[in-house]
C-alpha cells in the first residue's frame, strides 16, 4: 500500500516495514504502526555484533516513537531473539531501538535535549510520558556522557557544601575552579562524606593536588590533610565574608537596635537594614537605597566601622604577594581590635588560625565567584529536578550544568 510505504520511508525503522497503520481518535489522538521485518535483511546479534542465520523466538513489544503531527505514536514491533552460535539466544540489534528500551532512540534523544532546559514534569507533559520514564531516560544519558570522570590533569580543587533540604540534608560538591568543571558531588558534608572523592582520585591523583579552596569547617580540611598532605588549604573570600556578615555585621546591627530601644523610628531603621548592610554597595542599583545606607551609617558609628572594615577585609584577597597579604591582615586586625567593638574582637580571634589560608590566595588566585555561582545554579537545578528524591539524578544534573570550559 503506497501510504504505508511512505510511512515506512518517513519512519526510517531500518530493517522493518509498515504492515498496517491505525489512527485512533480521542482527546489525545493516537497513531498505531504495526511493523514487520523486511525479508532478507541480515539478523545481527546484540551480544557480539555478528550476523546470525536463525531466529530463536519473537515477542511483540509496544514501543513509543516521536509524535506524528498531533498524535501520540505507538509502534508494535515483533522483537526477535537470534539464535547466536557464540552468545546463545540474544536480542536482534537495531539501529533505532536500544536493548529493552520502551521508546525509540530518537524519542529518547529528544527527551534528553528538552530535559536540559525544562523541568522533568514539563517534558513528561509535552510528550505524554510518565515523569519517571523521562527521568530514567535523562539520567541514563547523563551518566553515559559524564562517567567516568577524567581526573588526570586536576591540580587545584574547590569544595563546598550545599543544602538539599535546608537544615536536614546536605551534599558536597568538588570542582576544578579554573575550568569551572564539577568533578564530583556526594551526599553529606562530613569528613567521611568526602572520602569517596579521594578514593576516586587515587594515590597518584592525590599526590598531584597542590591547593584546595574550601570553607572554614574542619571536616574537609582534616580529610585533605590525611589524603593530600602536600596540598595547601585556601580559604576563599566568599565564605570568610559571609561569616563576617553573620558574626559581625548582623551582631552589631542587633546590638545597635537594642541600644536604640527608646528611639522607636531609629530602631526600626537599624533593624530593617540587614539587606542593605550585607549587599555590596555596587549591587545597590536604586539611588534611594544608596541614600538610606549613607544615612544609616552616618547615624551609627559602630555600623559604619564594621561596614568599612568589611570592604577592607576583602582587600586581603587582592594582594600581589604573600608578604603583602600578611601585612594587610596585620593592619586590618589592629584596626578591628582598636575599634573596641566586641564582635570584631571575637571575629579576629576566630579567624586568626585561618590566616595562612587567606594569605595563600596571593599564590593561588582562586576565583571565588565560582563557588558563589555554583550555589546559585544548584538552586535552579533543584527546582527543576525537585520532588524526585533521587540524589544520583540531581548530582548528575549539577555535573552536566558545569561541564568545564578549558
Ligand atoms: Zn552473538
Amino acid at each position: 500500500m503506497p501510504g504505508e510505504e511512505s510511512t515506512a520511508w518517513l519512519g526510517g525503522w531500518e530493517g522493518y516495514r509498515v504492515e498496517t497503520v491505525e489512527r485512533r481518535a480521542g482527546e489525545r489522538p493516537e497513531v498505531w504502526i504495526y511493523l514487520g521485518p523486511v525479508p532478507g535483511t541480515p539478523l545481527v546479534c546484540d551480544g557480539c555484533g555478528e550476523a546470525c542465520e536463525r531466529v530463536h523466538d519473537v515477542a511483540r513489544r509496544v514501543i513509543r516513537d516521536l509524535p506524528i503531527l498531533d498524535a501520540v505514536t505507538w509502534l508494535s514491533v515483533p522483537r526477535r531473539r537470534v539464535a547466536c552460535p557464540r552468545c546463545g539466544p540474544r536480542l536482534e540489534r537495531l539501529a533505532w531501538l536500544d536493548r529493552h528500551a520502551r521508546v525509540t532512540r530518537r524519542l529518547a534523544a529528544s527527551v534528553v535535549r528538552l530535559c536540559a532546559v525544562l523541568p522533568v514534569k514539563q517534558v513528561a507533559a509535552f510528550f505524554g510520558l510518565h515523569w519517571e520514564t523521562v527521568k530514567t531516560l535523562d539520567k541514563a544519558a547523563l551518566s553515559q556522557r559524564l562517567d567516568p570522570v577524567d581526573l588526570n590533569d586536576v591540580e587545584v580543587l574547590a569544595m563546598d557544601e550545599f543544602a538539599i533540604q535546608r537544615g536536614h540534608r546536605y551534599a558536597t560538591v568538588v570542582m576544578e575552579p579554573r575550568t569551572r568543571r564539577v568533578l564530583w558531588v556526594g551526599r553529606d558534608r562530613s569528613r567521611e562524606a568526602i572520602r569517596p572523592f579521594f578514593d576516586l582520585l587515587g594515590e597518584a591523583g592525590c599526590r598531584r593536588i597542590k591547593a584546595v579552596a574550601m570553607d572554614m569547617s574542619a571536616a574537609y580540611a582534616n580529610e585533605l590533610r590525611a589524603r593530600c598532605p602536600q596540598a595547601e588549604i585556601v580559604y576563599d573570600l566568599f565564605h570568610v565574608v559571609a561569616r563576617y556578615g553573620h558574626d559581625v555585621i548582623d551582631r552589631v546591627r542587633v546590638d545597635e537596635a537594642n541600644r536604640l530601644r527608646a528611639d522607636r523610628p531609629a530602631r526600626k531603621v537599624v533593624k530593617s537594614a540587614r539587606w542593605l548592610l550585607l549587599r555590596n554597595r555596587a549591587n545597590l542599583t536604586r539611588p534611594q537605597d544608596q541614600v538610606r545606607l549613607d544615612e544609616l551609617l552616618a547615624a551609627n558609628q559602630a555600623l559604619m566601622t564594621v561596614y568599612v572594615l568589611k570592604d577592607e577585609l576583602k582587600d586581603l584577597w587582592r594582594q600581589p604577594t604573600r608578604n603583602a597579604a600578611a601585612a594587610a591582615w596585620a593592619a586590618w586586625r589592629d584596626k578591628a581590635l582598636a575599634s573596641g567593638i566586641a564582635p570584631l574582637a571575637r571575629f579576629v580571634r576566630n579567624l586568626t588560625p585561618y590566616v595562612d589560608g587567606i594569605v595563600a590566595n596571593a599564590t593561588w588566585r582562586l576565583n571565588t565567584s565560582v563557588l558563589e555561582g555554583i550555589n546559585n545554579k544548584i538552586k535552579v537545578i533543584k527546582r527543576m529536578a525537585y520532588g524526585f528524591r533521587d540524589d544520583a539524578y540531581f548530582f548528575l544534573k549539577i555535573r552536566a550544568a558545569f561541564p568545564g570550559n578549558p
